[in-house]
């Protein structure tokens, strides 16, 4: 089967996606808000990943950003995938990724699910709890099992993932027996620090544990074969986080230990590859506050802000001198909830003028709703020629435009 879907990615010969994204804002009667994602910026940061962990296999978070272009270009460059419900599942395998290629990572899984999961051969899953056990037992008994240990982060954007995931180091060995009693196959340990991570030593806790609980296994007879180190990376500090997961790697996990490295990156590879360019279509001032009204907002792409704990800046796509007003920023929806930013310094803006977003890919579009009758943001992929030839000589199939 063909699937042109990276045909939609437009070849940019003499301009950047900024100035395409100008481009569009400016001269086209653009009413709507857009994105602009520059798919050379998501091969970027994968080549950037596999230069600086050689060994760590990624497999991309799904849930972070699940548009086909994104799920097809991390496919063509050779990542691999973490999938957490039926669903993402099949929408992977329907791009052509082979069932080996995923990990089914979440820890609490409905039946029909892992049932599904066994059907087309996806084995590799995470659990954290007993109960899990028992159902893998009656419906995947061949599953190879990874244990999702908690690992708090002690400065994160989602803090607190460990109040809903992963076995304590005491529950460990309980888990390891029932396990091993049940005759289920345990072949690696995981973690997530918690998403959009700034604690350099989160990992080298989470690590420390995983050698405890690998050294617990061997005392059972059970030789591990996998550590997954998870997700939560950020581009700001990705070289000092990553010379701090290498380090631990060297400290706890020498060669000797034969165990291979996977992680779940979602943030770091798509954040940085979107900008979002929003349009006042209507303002007013109170008591010399302007407020502006933008054509998207926190039920759309802006649900970060409540789902993700994110912050955003916005910028005047015209720069302009004169003085700042201290001005909040409004979605369109009638909700007074739907507030994108408060007390941020602006130029005095009119009505037409854009403001654009960076750094918008990662937990924004996948979970935006259409309340209120207003649609999702539209997303212009483009990609620098170079890029985009590189991209259709990875995937001769996925292109068919020629430059
Ligand atoms: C959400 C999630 C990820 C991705 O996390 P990022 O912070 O976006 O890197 C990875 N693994 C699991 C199990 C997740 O739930």
């Amino acid at each position: 089967m063909k699937d042109l879907s990276l045909d939609a990615v437009v070849p940019l010969a003499n301009k950047t996606p900024r100035q395409e994204l100008e481009d569009i804002a400016e001269y086209q009667g653009q009413e709507e808000a857009f994105f602009v994602m520059d798919v050379g910026d998501l091969m970027d940061k994968y080549a950037t990943w596999s230069e600086v962990f050689p060994n760590i296999k990624p497999y991309y978070a799904v849930k972070c950003n699940d548009s086909t272009i994104v799920l097809k270009t991390l496919a063509a460059l050779g990542a691999n995938f973490d999938c957490a419900s039926k669903g993402e599942i099949a929408r992977v395998l329907s791009l052509g990724v082979a069932p080996d290629r995923i990990i089914f990572a979440n820890p609490v899984k409905q039946q029909t699910h892992i049932k599904f999961a066994a059907k087309v051969g996806v084995d590799l899953m995470t659990f954290d709890n007993a109960p899990e056990l028992y159902k893998i037992k009656e419906y995947n008994p061949s599953a190879k099992l990874v244990l999702r240990l908690v690992a708090d982060s002690n400065d994160s954007q989602c803090m607190a993932m460990g109040l809903k995931f992963g076995a304590r180091p005491n529950e460990a060995t309980s888990l390891l027996r029932q396990a091993i009693s049940l005759g289920l196959e345990i072949v690696g340990v995981s973690f997530h620090v918690g998403s959009g991570n700034r604690d350099l030593t989160a990992y080298s806790r989470a690590l420390s544990n995983c050698r405890n609980f690998y050294n617990m296994c061997l005392e059972q007879g059970v030789q591990l074969s996998m550590v997954d180190i998870g997700g939560g990376f950020t581009c700001e500090d990705f070289d000092k986080v990553s010379a701090s997961v290498l380090s631990s790697i060297e400290e706890y996990f020498p060669p000797s230990t034969g165990v291979r490295f996977i992680a779940e990156p979602g943030r770091f590879m798509v954040a940085s590859a979107y900008t979002l360019a929003t349009r006042v279509h209507s303002m007013r001032v109170d008591r010399d506050r302007p407020m502006y009204y933008i054509n998207d907002g926190v039920y759309s792409s802006f649900n970060c802000l409540l789902y993700d704990h994110a912050s955003v800046t916005p910028i005047p796509l015209k720069g302009a001198d004169g003085p700042l007003y201290k001005s909040s920023i409004w979605g369109p929806t009638c909700d007074s909830l739907d507030q994108v930013a408060e007390d941020c310094l602006l130029p005095m803006l009119k009505v037409n003028d854009w403001l654009v977003f960076e750094g918008m890919g990662a937990y924004t579009l996948a979970a935006a709703s259409n309340f209120n009758g207003f649609p999702a943001t539209a997303v212009h992929h483009v990609a620098p020629i170079e890029k985009w030839a590189q991209l259709k000589k990875m995937c001769p199939g996925c292109v068919s435009r020629d430059e």
